[in-house]
């Protein structure tokens, strides 16, 4: 069984970036870990992950706070030698939030030195700077999950939760899907693949499967 890693800052990004995503490998059968750095403003994440199908996790950061530190690396690579991922989301490269850069940059450094099959960034339409994609994946049977899943998360302020938080659910999936041809969707940078190497990978077609 494939092993996945969504490792993200605080508890709505990784609903926010991998929602639908989490929904449909935690359905297709991989072991779907959906990390949040940040330990606080929780209430109701464990549920929310749970019913995408995911197993939440948690450290013990609080909300901007997080540092580059050995700590935060030794705790990243202590989970990634107990769940081996084979395939990684994380924070797209540059956020203007610092807890996900700091996430996105030690993500990124361990995944590389563990081999890991393929990197995936998300995007965070509130922090993310220039963000493209090459990848993308229709999450409309998952929709609703996702918008539930974010709906469970309690310890969020309500003005962040309106302003911020639910125009990157509800207006991002349409968006994205309109862009993609489908109703909803999630767009993803390929990060590259180990096997093969191969930087672009993900974006390779094959003619007979549009036959
Ligand atoms: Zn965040």
């Amino acid at each position: 069984m494939k092993s996945v890693l969504v490792a993200a800052a605080h508890v709505d990004d990784p609903i926010i970036g991998a929602g639908g995503v989490i929904g449909l490998l935690s359905d297709l059968g991989y072991q779907t870990h959906v990390l949040s750095v940040c330990g606080d403003r929780s209430e109701g994440y464990e549920e929310a992950i749970a019913n995408l199908g995911g197993t939440p996790l948690k450290f013990d950061y609080s909300y901007g706070s997080v540092e580059k530190s050995d700590r935060l690396v030794g705790m990243l690579q202590e989970l990634f030698k107990s769940i081996s991922p084979d395939i990684v989301f994380t924070h797209w490269s540059d956020e203007i939030l610092i807890d996900h850069q700091i996430v996105s940059e030690t993500v990124i450094e361990i995944a590389r030195r563990q081999d890991v099959s393929e990197l995936y960034l998300f995007e965070i339409p509130a922090s993310s700077v220039n963000f493209h994609f090459d990848v993308s994946v229709d999450i409309t049977q998952f929709y609703s999950r996702k918008v539930n899943a974010i709906k469970m998360l309690r310890g969020i302020d309500s003005t962040v939760f309106e302003r911020e938080i639910w125009p990157s659910i509800a207006y991002t999936s349409g968006f994205r899907g309109i862009q993609v041809g489908c109703q909803y969707a999630e767009v993803f940078k390929f990060y590259g693949s180990r096997k093969p190497l191969s930087p672009y990978h993900k974006t390779l077609i094959s003619w007979s499967d549009e036959v």
